[in-house]
């Protein structure tokens, strides 16, 4: 049976999301940003909490895992490389593990730069990766442990994914990252026309997300750094991805 999601709100801009498996009834928080929205998500579909999947260590990921695991007894799976720094842990997690939520199968792919221990968590059958603060809506995560060029080699694993790929991400940071991907490819018609519904979705208190793989190899400059156009434009034509990948990570941080 196909999975089910729900998204909402938590914290100031964090989103939290519950991936269920009707057949098993089991039921995953992807990351534990604060408790109560996460219980109250729960309450309203009947759902009962059986694993919180873990991407990284930040506190706006994981300060709702000890309430939670306390109430449901439930699973923490976590990565391997940042175990130590995150609280509950019951299993670690590495590149091209497999992860089961009653019978839905997800996979870890490592993914550093943001953290050095980032993972994603993707759902192949189901279509969907859970992207966290790796990639965003039209942006990525700022590199904070890692280098640009680790980053940048995160972004060419996230691009290889399935185009119908739906991508959950931690952070409500569209309208903002869509203001300054026009101000280094303002020239494409896939990311004015994304600029048009962002605002529209914000306007009627939407979600942006979940976006989509192909949607972002269209629209996301930090996907679309091996781009010969977006180089040129950025004055770095014929210079190699990750260094136009690092320029833009660099502009973002300033803008
Ligand atoms: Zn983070
Ligand atoms: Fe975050």
């Amino acid at each position: 049976m196909p999975a089910q999601t729900r998204l909402f709100r938590c914290r100031s801009d964090n989103f939290g999301v519950l991936l269920h498996d009707p057949e098993t009834g089991a039921t995953a928080a992807i990351d534990a940003p604060e408790a109560a929205p996460i219980e109250a998500a729960l309450h309203a579909t009947g759902w009962k909490l059986t694993d919180i999947l873990v991407t990284h260590h930040h506190a706006d990921h994981t300060d709702g895992i000890m309430a939670l695991k306390d109430k449901y007894k439930c699973r923490v799976v976590a990565p391997a490389g940042e175990a130590a720094k995150i609280p509950g842990v019951d299993q670690t997690v590495r590149e091209g593990d497999t992860v089961k939520v009653g019978k839905l199968t997800g996979s870890v792919i490592e993914t550093p730069g943001h953290t050095l221990g980032h993972i994603v968590y993707w759902f192949h059958a189901d279509n969907i990766v859970f992207a966290a603060d790796t990639l965003f809506s039209v942006g990525c995560g700022r590199v904070i442990e890692g280098t640009m060029d680790q980053m940048w080699a995160s972004m060419l694993k996230m691009r290889d994914l399935p185009d119908e790929t739906k991508i959950f991400c931690g952070h409500e940071y569209t309208l903002a990252n869509i203001k300054f991907a026009l101000s280094v490819d303002k020239d494409n018609p896939a990311l004015q026309a994304r600029a048009v519904e962002a605002e529209r979705q914000i306007a009627a208190g939407e979600p942006t997300i979940p976006t989509t793989i192909g949607e972002e190899k269209k629209t996301n400059p930090f996907l679309r750094a091996g781009d010969a156009g977006l180089a040129a434009a950025l004055g770095m034509a014929g210079k190699p991805a990750n260094e136009v990948f690092a320029e833009i990570r660099e502009r973002k941080n300033r803008f």
